[in-house]
């Protein structure tokens, strides 16, 4: 028998309608659509939409500011939507778009106006001590190449786009500005610049990792015990040039003395520019990351939330 006659008679048994061809006929028309569905929801762009991570401490709005931008609803009379504050290990996002060059506002439906959309995910995170781990993790990835899984991940991690702070500027403003808040939004805010340096410092690969831009939104402006947006950054400054002094004098007073190991950590883990006596965002341009501070409200009456969203629609 030729190879021709085989493979008509292998046509034929599978062209007759026994109770095998047509199970495997209805088998595939079944399975088809489902994995068409894996293959393509596996490539989605979902997965890799640019992504605004919003940090901060405990209370500060983030959860608030989250709910506002995903209703586009300012509440002027009432108390803020219902949000929960977001309390669980794992990160809840909303799906959010612009339009292409970056001026819609969040209150525009861009479905009904037919624009095309640029969409990004706004990610919030536990803001409890605790749990920022997430956050900081985040931040510190560093697009690296070698095992496939560490390249998605870090693929995944370039679409970071943006880190939006969020601080309780009222609660600042208690205890003259030299209350527990102030220390702790400082030090949150400390460790995510740390990470943002450090991500911008160790690539192990030729190509830069993605500079990441920092607003420090400075929230519920409409309180009128709240600080200045310009206060809050001179505030803030200061308390973190406070916080790298003692740090840096921790990691000399650990025994190691001058050596060339312990000079090199320290300038390591010194935020902005090393051997600087006072603290400034602007030193933090030297590792490329961008810090502005804009003050907002998310409830209440104030200077709203446009410019925040304004901030992150220039950097999607
Ligand atoms: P999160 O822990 O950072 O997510 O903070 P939430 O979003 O849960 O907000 C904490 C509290 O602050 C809630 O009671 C909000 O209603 C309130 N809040 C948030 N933004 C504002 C604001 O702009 N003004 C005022 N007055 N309260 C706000």
């Amino acid at each position: 028998m030729t190879a021709m006659d085989t493979l008509k008679n292998a046509l034929e048994a599978s062209l007759k309608p026994t109770p095998t061809v047509m199970l495997v006929g209805l088998a595939v028309v079944l399975l088809f659509p489902v994995l068409l569905h894996f293959i393509l929801s596996a490539s989605t762009p979902y997965n890799t939409l640019p992504s605004v991570l919003l940090v901060g401490p405990s209370g500060a709005g983030k959860t608030a500011l989250l709910t506002l931008y995903e209703r586009g609803l300012l509440p002027k009379t009432e108390k803020p939507a219902p949000a929960q504050t977001h309390t669980s290990q794992t990160p809840a996002s909303v799906e959010l778009a612009v339009n292409e060059d970056g001026t819609s506002s969040f209150r525009d439906d861009l479905d009904a106006s037919g624009s095309t959309a640029k969409k990004f995910l706004l990610v919030d995170t536990p803001g409890h001590a605790k749990l920022r781990r997430f956050a900081l993790s985040r931040l510190r990835n560093i697009p690296t190449t070698t095992s496939t899984g560490k390249t998605s991940k870090a693929k995944k991690d370039s679409k970071l786009k943006a880190v939006v702070f969020v601080v309780d500027a009222a609660a600042l403003a208690d205890s003259d500005g030299r209350g527990d808040s102030l220390a702790a939004t400082a030090e949150y805010l400390y460790e995510v610049l740390l990470a943002l340096q450090k991500r911008m410092g160790s690539s192990q690969t030729s190509r830069m990792p993605s500079s990441v831009p920092v607003l420090v939104a400075a929230n519920k402006l409409d309180l009128f015990s709240a600080l200045p947006a310009a206060l809050v950054k001179s505030q803030l400054e200061t308390e973190i040039g406070r916080i790298r002094k003692t740090r840096s004098r921790g990691l000399l007073d650990s025994g190691v003395g001058a050596d060339d190991l312990a000079a090199t950590e320290e300038s390591d883990n010194w935020l902005g520019e090393y051997g600087s006596e006072k603290f400034t965002f602007a030193q933090m341009l030297e590792f490329y990351t961008e810090v502005d501070v804009i003050g907002g409200n998310v409830a209440g009456d104030g200077p709203g939330a446009d410019k925040w969203w304004k901030w992150i629609a220039e950097r999607i």
